[in-house]
């Protein structure tokens, strides 16, 4: 398998690449606008045809790339079945799989930070969107957030996943790249609750300032970014 680890200093976004092989099918998962011609220049280098590029929501503080790498690529621009985003070409359910030669993504509903996230799992390794970060979990305060989602789908699916699952996030704002199921379940301090309503109180004073872009980028992300 071939992976890629991407990198939006502007906004800690990480943007994966998934191929089988060289030579095979590929997938994108939060591709950021602006680097769309980095992407395709990749794609290129490691002889990969994207046929899929994810978003795991309606992203809030970056205007995403599907929409661009759609028109310059051919691939399908995807998201889950509660996107309000009606400009993608594939809304996959939960339980749905996406098939890259012999790989398999399995699309999973993890509403909490949105009410459209979704999470992808690839054998091994989880892309989380933000759902479930790096010693934190994603806010839950706007875009029908809701902290009794967030606890359900991170509680009841993703620390279900075997715990030497790796766990990639859309963002990190301290340089940590990845992290495992395990880890999260027993460091992550905003899970070492006793309660839901333990978890719901806290999300529910964190107090955070809106993100800078979103104001521009969440009308953008709703046309797949093509404003
Ligand atoms: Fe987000």
């Amino acid at each position: 398998m071939l992976f890629r680890q991407l990198f939006d200093m502007d906004t800690c976004t990480y943007t994966y690449i998934i191929a089988s092989k060289m030579g095979g099918e590929a997938a994108i998962i939060d591709p950021v606008k602006e680097h769309v011609a980095e992407y395709v220049k990749l794609l290129s280098e490691l002889n990969i045809k994207l046929v899929f590029a994810i978003d795991t929501h309606v992203h809030a503080d970056h205007i995403t790339g599907i929409g661009a790498l759609r028109l310059q690529t051919d691939c399908m621009s995807v998201m889950g079945d509660h996107t309000r985003a009606e400009c993608v070409s594939l809304k996959v359910k939960d339980g749905e799989i996406i098939k890259l030669d012999n790989l398999q993504i399995k699309a999973m509903y993890t509403p909490g930070h949105t009410d459209d996230s979704f999470s992808f799992l690839l054998n091994d390794r989880v892309f989380t969107g933000d759902t479930l970060l790096i010693r934190g979990t994603g806010r839950t305060d706007f875009q029908n957030g809701s902290a009794e989602q967030s606890y359900a789908s991170i509680f009841n699916c993703l620390l279900q996943l075997p715990g030497e699952t790796f766990v990639y996030p859309a963002h990190d704002y301290n340089g940590q790249m990845c992290s495992t199921i395990y880890e999260e379940r027993n460091f992550n301090p905003r899970l070492q609750v006793k309660s839901l309503a333990e978890y719901v109180e806290l999300m529910e004073n964190l107090n955070l300032p809106n993100p800078k872009y979103m104001d521009i980028a969440v009308p953008a992300n709703l046309q797949c970014g093509l404003v």
